[in-house]
């Protein structure tokens, strides 16, 4: 019998694991010839979630439950990170949000495609039903520029709801970056993904812990950890137009402009500095994320099991 371990990072969902087991569970009971274990991880909640969790863990025979509990919040990546070293003994790994918004119903049909093809990763991908326009957009430019200057493709819209396979768990787990992005980790060891389609359901309670700072920060990250060549190259071009064109346009002033034009020349120095920032902002955030890396601190604390 195959074994499948499920992994679910919660953070302030003690409105939505009960609701959330009773669909996974109604769904896991009628796919046999598996046999499954689940995994709820509490990344530092402040509500009742370990309570939850710990009550399930006693209620429940049918399904090994275990919880982690986080000593504070590390956020859903290294939630998930911390669950996939779990995986290593289980034939398959999925992971899949406590707040409803990933159907658990969805897990029969990861399962039946994983065994009827010969994918190692099956990924979902959000219908865009509830993305505002602006997310959309943004999501759209990021994506087409990181795959232009990149060794692999990303794909837009994928969500982390997903099943990978034993050998791809453990792939990943050798990866020893602090910084981790799981769907991007997915995406750059190579194996061709399969990838079916889903309607993102709303969350059922509490509020999304996403926005749009987040959003921008997890977007540097990307970049920063699975394709730090692109960021360096891109400072080099942009750095190079700037000294061209700071160049042009101080000979011109000198030599040719007369006094009026000056005003459109200083605008000019201006627009450059504006420039200028942009490249040291680039090299900054990029030498926050080197701190990351070569911090030796553990990137997650575990304060309980059960
Ligand atoms: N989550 C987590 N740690 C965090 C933020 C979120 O474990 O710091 C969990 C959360 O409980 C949920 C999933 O990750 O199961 C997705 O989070 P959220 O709904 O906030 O993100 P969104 O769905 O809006 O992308
Ligand atoms: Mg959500």
């Amino acid at each position: 019998m195959k074994k499948i371990l499920i992994g679910v990072p919660c953070y302030n969902e003690e409105g939505n694991i009960d609701l959330f087991f009773e669909r996974l569970s109604k769904t896991l009971n009628k796919i046999i010839n598996f046999q499954f274990d689940i995994i709820f991880l509490d990344d530092g909640s402040k509500d009742g979630t370990w309570e939850i969790i710990e009550k399930l863990k006693l209620n429940n025979g049918k399904y090994k439950i275990n919880g982690i509990k986080f000593s504070r919040n590390f956020g859903k990546e290294i939630a998930i990170k911390c669950m996939l070293e779990r995986a290593e003994k289980y034939d398959y790994f999925i992971t899949i949000d406590s707040d409803l918004q990933h159907p658990p119903e969805l897990i029969e049909e990861l399962i039946n495609i994983s065994s009827s093809t010969k994918n190692r990763i099956i990924l979902t991908k959000k219908t865009n039903k509830n993305s505002n326009f602006l997310r959309l957009f943004t999501a759209k430019v990021f994506y087409h520029t990181f795959n232009l200057f990149s060794e692999f493709k990303l794909i837009n819209g994928l969500s982390d709801f997903s099943l990978i396979d034993n050998k791809i768990v453990r792939t990943i787990n050798s990866f020893k970056n602090n910084i981790f992005i799981f769907k991007t980790a997915l995406q750059s060891v190579g194996y061709k993904p399969k990838i079916i389609e889903f309607d993102i359901e709303e969350r059922e309670k509490g509020k999304s812990n996403f926005n749009f700072i987040r959003l921008i920060g997890y977007a540097f990250q990307t970049i920063y950890t699975y394709n730090s060549p692109f960021i360096i190259k891109f400072n080099l071009i942009n750095l190079s137009f700037v000294i061209l064109f700071s160049g042009i346009l101080s000979l011109f002033s000198y030599f040719i402009l007369p006094h009026l034009l000056k005003n459109i020349f200083i605008f000019f120095i201006f627009l450059m500095i504006f420039w200028i920032t942009v490249s040291i902002m680039i090299i900054t955030i990029y030498l926050v994320s080197l701190t990351k890396e070569i911090d030796r601190k553990p990137i997650y604390i575990i304060d309980e099991e059960v």
